[in-house]
């Protein structure tokens, strides 16, 4: 079953996401691949670069509003993983979306990786090609609960 991975790496990240990418690349060229605007087109072009022509969809750049996009799809269940390498020393100008992102993919359990050590756990985890389901939450009480005006 074909699995959707979204990738996004902040700029001074994106140089590790590329080389990742590139390495892991036998398994990455069989799942659907979703980017955030400009880690999208370095990733095609350094595959390029590689001989390798690839479909990535190309969602807004980041700070345009692209992982608010991403957190979307994720609320709709199209993101299996999450590959999100973040740069811990700059602040960012959508630090609210970096921060919104994280919380929705920890909200819908999304397997989820902010550094490339558990981005290779997770894409050599037996797991990774498997029928997996991520376990919801069941929030239907708090859907349900009283708000007094
Ligand atoms: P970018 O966005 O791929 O367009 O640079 C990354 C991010 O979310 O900061």
């Amino acid at each position: 079953m074909e699995k959707t991975i979204a990738l996004v790496a902040h700029d001074r990240e994106k140089k590790d996401l590329i080389e990742w990418v590139e390495f892991n690349w036998g398994t990455l060229s069989s799942c659907r691949l979703v980017c955030t605007g400009t880690t999208g087109r370095l990733v095609k072009k350094a595959l390029k670069e590689k001989g390798i022509d690839c479909d990535i969809e190309m969602l807004k750049s980041g700070p345009l509003g692209g992982d608010v996009e991403l957190s979307a799809r994720i609320t709709e269940g199209k993101i299996d993983y999450l590959i999100f390498f973040w740069d811990p020393m700059e602040p960012q100008p959508h630090d609210v979306d970096v921060k919104a992102l994280l919380r929705i993919a920890t909200l819908y359990n999304v397997p989820s990786a902010c550094n490339r050590a558990t981005a290779d756990f997770l894409i050599s985890s037996p797991l990774f090609n498997s029928e997996y389901k991520p376990i919801l939450k069941d929030y239907s009480e708090y859907l349900k609960r009283r708000i007094e005006f």
